[in-house]
């Protein structure tokens, strides 16, 4: 007889995504949500959070990429940047690479998720003791309601809309990210699928114009572990355009720096290829 261990996550309530593995690494429930490290034959090791892939060893770098250099090459001189959640640690190690960036603040709420990924999940962790990140134990939706710092870039890789992370999607929180930021500062933020989430990207739009940013941007790509495999981030900026940036501005930093997924097209494709039916405002 042989035996499978199969791993699914309820995308929706009527669709599964479901993954063979090879072994549970780990499983723990923290104060806020349910841990798993799965090492999936498909995907390499994972982290599940409540039942719902968060990261994947074989896909996180078209995320991480995506969610640090657009923004990171869209300002021409971040210095000082505000990370919220991305306890996984894969954000901060592609914000590192950027050697303007002088101090990093690493707000993550659960303290155990960032544990169990620096033991399991070194290719993601492997930064987040690098002496530029500042790491900060609490709910980044008070973090940023008190917060006293300005910064130039801050990016905000969530998870779902739910449970701790359903106020990193309100009105409140957009005002208040406006405010942690300088006069010339950005935002991005992980916005979930166009295909099945669009009534929340349009919603997302209106609180950042509501806050006050002038630019606002959605960017799509391709993810094989989200809902859809079809994936979101928004950026919203103050003053600078990310479709002002010169190629050939992109391609002299990226001589220093290693991407696999970004580059100087790249750039310019994310936010150019954006469906019609997210431009629609309602
Ligand atoms: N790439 C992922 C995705 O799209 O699902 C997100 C990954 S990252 C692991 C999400 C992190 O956000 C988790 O570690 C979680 O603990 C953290 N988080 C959730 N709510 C938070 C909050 N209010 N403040 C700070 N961190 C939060």
């Amino acid at each position: 007889m042989t035996c499978e261990l199969w791993f699914s996550e309820y995308q929706t309530k009527s669709l599964k995504l479901s993954s063979k593995i090879k072994d549970v690494l780990f499983t723990g429930k923290s104060e806020y949500q349910e841990i798993q490290i799965l090492d999936t034959i498909t995907f390499g090791r994972a982290l599940v959070l409540d039942n719902t892939f968060q990261t994947t060893e074989k896909d996180e770098f078209i995320y991480h990429e995506l969610i640090t250099h657009p923004a990171l090459f869209t300002h021409p001189n971040p210095k000082k940047v505000l990370v919220i959640g991305g306890g996984d640690g894969g954000t901060v190690r592609e914000v590192v690479k950027h050697d303007t960036v002088e101090k990093v603040d690493f707000v993550e709420l659960d303290r155990m998720v960032v544990e169990v990924c620096k033991k399991y999940l070194p290719s993601l962790s492997c930064q987040i003791d690098n002496e530029r990140v500042n790491t900060i134990f609490t709910d980044g939706i008070k973090y940023v309601a008190q917060c006293k710092e300005k910064y130039d870039v801050i990016i905000v890789d969530c998870p779902d809309p739910v449970g701790p992370a359903k106020g990193l999607f309100e009105r409140e929180f957009y005002k208040n990210l406006y405010n942690c930021l300088n006069e010339d500062g950005l935002m991005i933020q992980q916005t979930e699928s166009p295909l099945f989430n669009r009534d929340l990207i349009l919603n997302i739009k209106t609180y950042l114009k509501e806050a006050g940013f002038n630019i606002i941007k959605p960017l799509v790509y391709a993810i094989p572990t989200y809902p859809s495999g079809f994936w979101s981030f928004t950026l919203a900026s103050k003053k600078y355009n990310p479709l002002d940036v010169s190629p050939e501005k992109i391609k002299e930093k990226l001589k220093s720096i290693e991407t696999k997924y970004y580059d100087e097209d790249v750039h310019r494709g994310v936010f150019l290829a954006v469906p019609k039916f997210l431009k629609e405002d309602k």
